[in-house]
């Protein structure tokens, strides 16, 4: 198989071992495999139609995969049978409309680059290149512009996709199915193609001015960012980003605007891309020990972003910095809340990592929250926001074990259902399928009836 991973140092999605594992392995690299029994292939529609009239006919539950970066067992399966959208990598781009479709398996970063030929590019992309489509499509997708653009699947305008029984459909954001398929992990069938409006843009050479405020104390941090994500911002991307080490802690509150082009703007841009680029090289191929060190460079250069940077490494900035799969193992913790609640519900993830580090279980702690306003999260209220809350905790598997691991993630699931906030379920949640129900920004298009649910939870 081809290996299109662009920022792995220790997996490639080449090797047939990639499939029993899902990105849960970064945070704990001796967790046992779940080797599937069967794996599919396909390259079209119909091919996707075969497998699954051919797994339903055996009895069998298919798993849909695309490259695997979720991290909540959802995409293996001891003997498990597996569909891979790996082969399904269209794209067709519609200058007139704006738009691009693309087979679920494309990956975003690809798509993207195709699109910077024609003057255009996705309005919502994901940090990491090797993210597909459709399975962004089935979490929701989030990224710094998403207080303008929403999630990824609210700039999706058509689905193709294949129901439990083989059957195609079609449709569009009139449709009921829409909602549902979006953001369903895969449970009500499989993605096989969707169409995307598009902006149009040079993310390569469009010049943006970080106007960022840096901060020591979480307070004042925590006060800021909820003023990011509780108010309309003129800004063409936002992010805040605070490191929490235990005793100390550091943050800042990024919002780019576009820049006036000069030619100084220029060089710094480029020598910034080619410092983010350098560190994420050295985290890359240096020996593992060195590349370890480069990591935590990777990390404090976050908390000191810079001030001219071009739109490609404000949406690749974390990916650009720090590969997840080099250095101290780390486990990724996602909530989407209501954005007036975002605060505390950020406090309190802290704080259910802040119990296992006093076992010895977590160590330096990186929080992010990105504004975000969708239609799709707040049933097309204009007056409702929300934010994203990444907690990513250096672990320690040795006594981050499965107990202390749920334990952590119980405490979180408690303060994001105390606050109505989701959980983004590509991370590691309860098992407990009504919990689930409830933290899943999902669950308002799901419909239990047809027993996705039970079928899928199970
Ligand atoms: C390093 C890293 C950076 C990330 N950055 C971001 C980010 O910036 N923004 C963000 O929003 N998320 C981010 N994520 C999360 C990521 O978007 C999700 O984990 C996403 O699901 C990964 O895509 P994938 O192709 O690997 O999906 P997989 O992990 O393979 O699948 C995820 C889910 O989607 C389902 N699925 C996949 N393909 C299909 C399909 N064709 N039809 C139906 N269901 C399908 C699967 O069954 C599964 O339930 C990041 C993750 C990592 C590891």
């Amino acid at each position: 198989m081809r290996d299109r991973s662009v920022g792995h140092r220790a997996f490639s999605h080449a090797e047939l071992s990639w499939l029993a594992y899902d990105w849960e392995r970064v945070g704990d690299p001796d967790v046992a495999p779940r080797w599937p029994f069967k794996v599919f292939l396909p390259r079209s529609t119909e091919d996707v139609v075969r497998a699954v009239r051919e797994a339903a006919a055996a009895g069998e539950k298919l798993i849909v995969r695309g490259s695997g970066h979720s991290s909540n067992r959802l995409v293996t399966g001891e003997g498990g049978t597996v569909l891979l959208t790996e082969l399904m990598d269209r794209v067709e781009v519609d200058e007139r409309a704006s738009t691009c479709t693309m087979q679920a398996g494309a990956r975003l970063l690809d798509v993207d680059q195709r699109l910077a030929r024609h003057g255009f590019g996705l309005k919502v992309v994901g940090d990491h290149g090797d993210i597909t489509a459709g399975g962004f499509a089935s979490v929701g997708g989030i990224s710094p512009a998403s207080h303008r653009f929403g999630l990824f699947v609210d700039t999706v305008t058509q689905l193709e996709y294949v129901d439990h029984a083989g059957k195609v459909h079609r449709c569009g954001p009139g449709d009921e199915a829409f909602r549902r398929v979006l953001a369903g992990l895969g449970r009500y069938g499989v993605i096989t193609e969707l169409t995307v409006e598009l902006q149009r843009i040079d993310k390569q050479r469009t010049v943006l001015r970080n106007d960022r405020v840096l901060t020591g104390t979480f307070a004042d941090f925590l006060a800021r960012a909820e003023e990011l994500v509780c108010n309309p911002d003129p800004a063409l991307y936002a992010r805040a980003f605070w490191v929490d080490l235990g005793k100390a802690g550091y943050g800042q509150i990024s919002r780019y605007h576009l820049a006036r082009k000069r030619p100084d703007r220029v060089l710094r841009s480029r020598l910034a891309a080619g410092y983010q680029r350098l560190i994420g090289a050295a985290v890359t191929n240096l020996p593992p020990a060195a590349g370890a060190i480069a990591k935590y460079a990777g990390v404090a250069a976050m908390v000191l972003p810079p001030i001219y940077p071009t739109v490609e490494r404000v949406e690749r900035f974390a990916d650009d910095l720090a590969d997840a799969t080099v250095g101290g193992p780390t486990r990724m913790f996602i909530a989407i809340a209501p954005a007036e609640a975002a605060a505390d519900v950020a406090r309190g993830m802290l704080e259910a990592c802040g119990a296992a580090r006093e076992a010895g279980a977590v160590g330096p702690v990186a929080l992010y929250l990105k504004p975000i306003r969708s239609p799709y999260l707040s049933g097309d209220r204009d007056d409702v926001r929300h934010a994203e809350i990444t907690v990513t905790a250096t672990v320690d598997p040795a006594t981050m074990t499965e107990s202390v691991l749920s334990t952590v993630v119980e405490r979180i699931d408690d303060v994001a259902l105390a606050h109505r906030a989701f959980r983004y379920l590509h991370t590691r949640t309860s098992e407990d399928p009504q919990r689930r129900r409830w933290l899943d920004p999902n669950a308002r298009y799901g419909s239990d009836e047809e027993g996705a649910e039970a079928r899928w939870w199970a």
